[in-house]
């Protein structure tokens, strides 16, 4: 094995790392951590430190690590036929397995799954059919899509438009003009702090009116929304939200978009995370939880209503122009198909549910009361703390200070991974769902120390 310090080198030579400050890594200000192995919770790195990871790498181990049965499955796979296209009709055995055991765990009223590798793709992929879909039904100027402050769907041109984060759209020219974006159901940064939780519901419902009203409810044609804010802070939704939220969209022909990438297959504790809210979509993005991040693969759940068109559309127009090379790979199918069984037989949805309720819980009697903690939020197997200046008037910490890094750093240091979100001084936690109550101790506890440590 080459040495730690060769691999560095070449590390900075070589390396494009996403999401990274990439002149300070080049310049080795920031280390190469080289991660060598994983059981259940637990990464391992090559100078022999164990961590609690308690962010599933992205959100997306969600079987935990080092599963013998989904490896096993994709050694089977690539050893009877690592590569066939799905192009014209073709097909595996795993990739019609597994958009049949979708379609059996889906929402009601979905009717086909469309592959892709990532969540970024997929949702590409849900924009050109929405477009599609318009244009077929005779409707060409129904084209833009609304999407929310804060919300994560991706890092392409059309994903990253719909990101509602600054940092995506810094300097990269986005977002593109036919995305626009609504208020964020953020209750605890509101704005008028007197408002009730049902009050700020019915701000946000008469937020996304008006934007339409504006807009031209002729020109709009979806609004795509994660169940949970996740990327922008982890953030559930006050009660009542998508009730509302769905009835404006109803009103004005508009169709919904979940983007389950993160709650699909369980992290809720239910399958879905628009069975939790009582979402009704028209399309369903998935990736992570799908194979467990085991190999890359993502999902476009189609409805019936759009599916309808769709086909009505290829009968007019001949074969859908649109298809990538690696759609239904049979090598993430298979870890998919594994994936699933291995979900059902371990019980991680009930468990996600119920040691996610208990990881807020022990999480908010370790921080809750203190000075700097604006708020401890969470749904099912997340969490997050988010971290003021001041408690009263939630005042920011200065950005300079990078609170939220200074502290994921120091749980680092104790051999705990939790995730500075990008924007705000928020630390989030979103183990894998098979996370046991004594892991969950360990989080909460290691936490409370490193804030009395970092903060006073
Ligand atoms: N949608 C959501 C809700 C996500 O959280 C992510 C990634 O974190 C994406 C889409 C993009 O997925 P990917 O990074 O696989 O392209």
């Amino acid at each position: 094995m080459l040495t730690n310090d060769q691999l560095s080198q070449w590390d900075r030579e070589n390396f494009f790392h996403p999401s990274t400050h990439l002149a300070q890594h080049a310049r080795g200000e920031t280390a190469t951590r080289v991660i060598t192995g994983g059981k259940g919770c637990h990464i391992e790195d090559r100078d022999g430190n164990k961590m609690l990871d308690a962010f599933a790498g992205l959100y997306c181990v969600n079987v935990g690590y080092g599963r013998p049965e989904i490896a096993e499955a994709i050694a089977e796979q690539a050893k009877e036929l690592a590569y066939y296209h799905a192009y014209v009709g073709h097909g595996t055995e795993a990739s019609i397995t597994l958009s049949k055991m979708i379609l059996d765990r889906a929402p009601d009223n979905m009717s086909k799954v469309y592959f892709g590798m990532s969540g970024s793709d997929a949702n590409e992929t849900n924009i050109k059919l929405v477009w599609y879909y318009n244009n077929i039904r005779g409707l060409p100027k129904k084209k833009k899509i609304i999407s929310r402050w804060r919300g994560y769907h991706g890092s392409g041109l059309m994903t990253g438009s719909l990101t509602g984060l600054e940092l995506f759209h810094k300097k990269f020219d986005l977002p593109l003009s036919q995305v626009i974006h609504t208020e964020a159901p953020y209750y605890y940064r509101r704005e008028d702090t007197a408002m009730s939780e049902a009050d700020f519901v019915a701000h946000c419902a008469s937020e996304l009116e008006a934007l339409i009203a504006r807009e031209g409810a002729d020109t709009i044609a979806a609004f795509i929304g994660e169940p949970v804010l996740g990327t922008g802070g982890i953030v559930p939704p006050p009660a009542g939200y998508w009730e509302a939220i769905q009835a404006v969209l109803a009103k004005h022909d508009i169709l919904l978009i979940a983007d389950e990438v993160v709650t699909g297959f369980g992290r809720l504790g239910t399958m879905f995370g628009s069975d939790h809210y009582g979402l009704k979509p028209d399309l369903i993005t998935i990736a992570k939880g799908l194979t467990s991040a085991y190999a890359p693969l993502s999902g476009s759940i189609v409805g019936e209503k759009m599916w309808k068109v769709l086909e009505q559309g290829t009968d007019e127009n001949g074969p859908i122009g649109h298809g990538w090379t690696y759609s239904a790979h049979p090598i993430g199918a298979a870890a998919g198909v594994a994936n699933l069984n291995l979900i059902d037989k371990l019980g991680l949805v009930e468990n996600a549910g119920k040691t996610g309720a208990y990881l807020n819980k022990v999480m908010k009697e370790a921080v809750g009361d203190h000075a700097h903690v604006g708020e401890v939020r969470g749904e099912g197997m997340l969490c997050a703390v988010e971290f003021v200046e001041d408690r009263e008037s939630r005042t920011f910490f200065d950005p300079a200070k990078k609170v939220g890094a200074q502290l994921s750093a120091a749980l680092a240091s104790k051999g705990l991974i939790a995730r500075a979100m990008p924007q705000g001084d928020i630390l989030g936690f979103a183990p894998p769902l098979c996370l046991t109550e004594a892991e969950a101790d360990e989080i909460a506890t290691k936490t409370g120390d490193v804030v009395r440590e970092v903060l006073g």
